[in-house]
Formats: C-alpha cells, sequence, structure tokens
C-alpha cells in the first residue's frame, strides 16, 4: 500500500496510538510518525522500543509541520491537548482523535483548532483491557469497525483521505452522527462495561463466597466480566463522564429489565425467562453473523479485543 499522510503525529502513547502507529508502519502509510505524551516515563519507553520515528517532549513540537494529527488521550484530557496544539498546527491539516465519546470531544476540541484546519473525529471500536505503549499491536483494527464523526460542511477530500487511512490499518469505516454515536455506544460499550465493574464489584463483596473461590470457580461466566473490570480507569471515568444523559437512559432501561427478570425468577415464571433467553441468544448469533465475533467455543480467552 502507498503512503497515505507524509507526516503523522500522535499525542498520547498508549494502547490506541501505539497499535496505529504498528499498523501504519505495517503497510508504510505515513512517511514519518512522531508522538508525544504526557509523563517522561511513557515517553523513555516508546523511545526505547522505537515505537516513533521520532519521541517529542511537547505536543507543539510533535505536531509542528504534520499532515495528520490524532489526539489518542482519553477524553478528559481533549480539551487541553487541543489548547496546546491549536496555535501551531500547519494550514489545511486533519486534526482526528480516537475518544470513545464523540459529542463531549467535539466540544471540547473545536473551539480551539483554527478554522483552517479539518477536524473529523473518529472512533475505532476496537481495544482491549491493556493501557500504555508496550500494549498495541498492528492487528488490533483489523476487520473491526472505525466510526469517522465529520462535522458540518467538512471537506469530503479530507474525510476520504482519513477513511483510507483507517482501511489501510485494516479497519471498516462508517460514518454516524455524534449522539447517534453516544447512544449506540452507551449500548454496545459503556453501559456493559459498568455492568461489568459492577458484578466484579459485588463478587467483591460477596463474604460468603471466599477470594479463592471466586477465583477457582469464575470460569463460568465472572472470568470475561473480570477481563472488561480490568480497563484503565481513567479512560473508563471519563467516557461515564462524559457520556453522562445517553449511559443514564441505557441504565434505566437495563435496571427495568433486571426488575422484570428478577420477578419471574421470584414467581417461577420459566416462559418469560424461556423467552427472554432464547431473543438474547439470537442476537450474539447475528454479531457472529456480522463477523464481529467468532463461534470458537473459548470466546474470551485468547488475544481479547472490545471497545
Ligand atoms: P492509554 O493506553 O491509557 O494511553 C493514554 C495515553 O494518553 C498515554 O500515553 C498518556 O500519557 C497520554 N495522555 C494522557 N493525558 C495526556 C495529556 N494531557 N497530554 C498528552 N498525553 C496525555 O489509553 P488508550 O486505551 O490508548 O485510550 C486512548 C483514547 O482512545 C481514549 O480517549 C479512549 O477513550 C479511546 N479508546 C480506547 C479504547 C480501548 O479499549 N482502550 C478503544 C477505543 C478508543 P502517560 O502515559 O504519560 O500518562
Amino acid at each position: 500500500m502507498s503512503v497515505i499522510y507524509e507526516k503523522v503525529a500522535l499525542i498520547g502513547l498508549g494502547l490506541i496510538a501505539s497499535s496505529m502507529c504498528h499498523a501504519m508502519r505495517r503497510s508504510g502509510l505515513a512517511r514519518q510518525i512522531s508522538g508525544y505524551a504526557k509523563s517522561a516515563a511513557t515517553r523513555d519507553i516508546a523511545r526505547e522500543i522505537g515505537l516513533c520515528d521520532k519521541v517529542c517532549d511537547s505536543a507543539a513540537e510533535a505536531v509542528s509541520d504534520a499532515d495528520l494529527v490524532v489526539l489518542c488521550v482519553p477524553v478528559g484530557a481533549m480539551s487541553a491537548v487541543a489548547a496546546e496544539i491549536g496555535p501551531v498546527l500547519k494550514p489545511g491539516c486533519t486534526v482526528s482523535d480516537v475518544g470513545s465519546v464523540k459529542r463531549t470531544v467535539i466540544e471540547a476540541v473545536s473551539p480551539h483548532l483554527p478554522e483552517n484546519v479539518n477536524f473529523i473525529p473518529a472512533h475505532p471500536l476496537a481495544g482491549t483491557e491493556h493501557s500504555g505503549p508496550r500494549s498495541g499491536f498492528a492487528e488490533l483494527f483489523d476487520n473491526r469497525f472505525c466510526i469517522l464523526v465529520p462535522i458540518e460542511d467538512t471537506d469530503r477530500d479530507a474525510v476520504e483521505q482519513l477513511e483510507k487511512l483507517w482501511r489501510g490499518m485494516g479497519a471498516e469505516v462508517d460514518e454516524m452522527e455524534a449522539d447517534h454515536h453516544d447512544l449506540v455506544l452507551a449500548v454496545t460499550s459503556h453501559t456493559p462495561h459498568l455492568i461489568a465493574y459492577t458484578m466484579v464489584g459485588v463478587a467483591d463483596d460477596l463474604r460468603r463466597v471466599t477470594d479463592s473461590e471466586v477465583i477457582k470457580y469464575s470460569a463460568a461466566g465472572f472470568r470475561d466480566f473480570t477481563r472488561i473490570a480490568a480497563s484503565d480507569p481513567v479512560m473508563w471515568r471519563d467516557v461515564f463522564l462524559s457520556n453522562k444523559d445517553a449511559t443514564l437512559e441505557i441504565l434505566g432501561r437495563f435496571t427495568e429489565e433486571l426488575f422484570a427478570l428478577q420477578r419471574a425468577i421470584r414467581q417461577g415464571d420459566g416462559d418469560h425467562l424461556h423467552e427472554y433467553f432464547t431473543r438474547t441468544r439470537s442476537i450474539r448469533r447475528s454479531i457472529i453473523e456480522a463477523g464481529q465475533d467468532t463461534d470458537a467455543p473459548d470466546f474470551g480467552r485468547t488475544k481479547s479485543r472490545e471497545d
């Protein structure tokens, strides 16, 4: 594949940025990649493992002359980073991000960007529970969706160029409006994470089951919750703080359904339970048919990915 951007700057050098580095290098999509992360410790690791062509000591230095700048920091840090780089961006460049929530990021970043750059928010639906510059791998985005959220009047050529980059990194690309993205992700990712955090928290509180029993007998479901609940606390704190309305709406629905199931169990209403579980089973089948998971019996236990 040929070069899509001459110079790419990645701000934040964690799981997503490091995976982007590997994926861009795999197919030669950028001639030069520069990077910056907040702490000297992370920058040192990035230099040691040769993650980017150049690791800089400031965000402003990293973005200088870049044709594409991607903000790969937690959602709560987007505004400060945009304020720092806004004045030094190359005219005509594209600024994007990979944040898990889109409306808040647009509101946080847009005011700091000059009019002569193209801001194209994005969200790759791929991840693992690991973080940091060593956690990335080139295949992370393969066959996963990246959702672009172009704002009004965005230059179509710039959008198509960014789409090409994500396809080159292995992803399929869709476009969506910001609020709809946040609602969809509240259903498919954010609320399930909260439920996993809660379930693991509950098990932690259950003193009638010893800690060693929880760990020893966790194969039947609980182990998958623990993997999700091991995700980065800063990232997920920011996701819930910034996707508040959609998450609360879905949580409200979840609580109602949970109460209905609780009642069915109490009343011995087997028909209700059977009907419910039949419906959920068919949702699982359609995810497999859409190629977004495999039917392997060990699902979740090999190199697992979630968004
Ligand atoms: P990560 O592995 O924890 O890395 C975050 C990086 O951001 C670190 O290098 C950190 O630097 C840097 N950072 C934090 N604040 C900064 C600041 N003010 N200035 C410069 N760098 C800063 O996180 P990640 O999993 O790659 O997530 C990054 C973004 O991708 C988040 O917005 C998240 O919502 C989104 N996302 C994550 C996933 C996932 O599953 N992990 C999936 C899709 C999208 P230090 O190490 O120096 O602190």
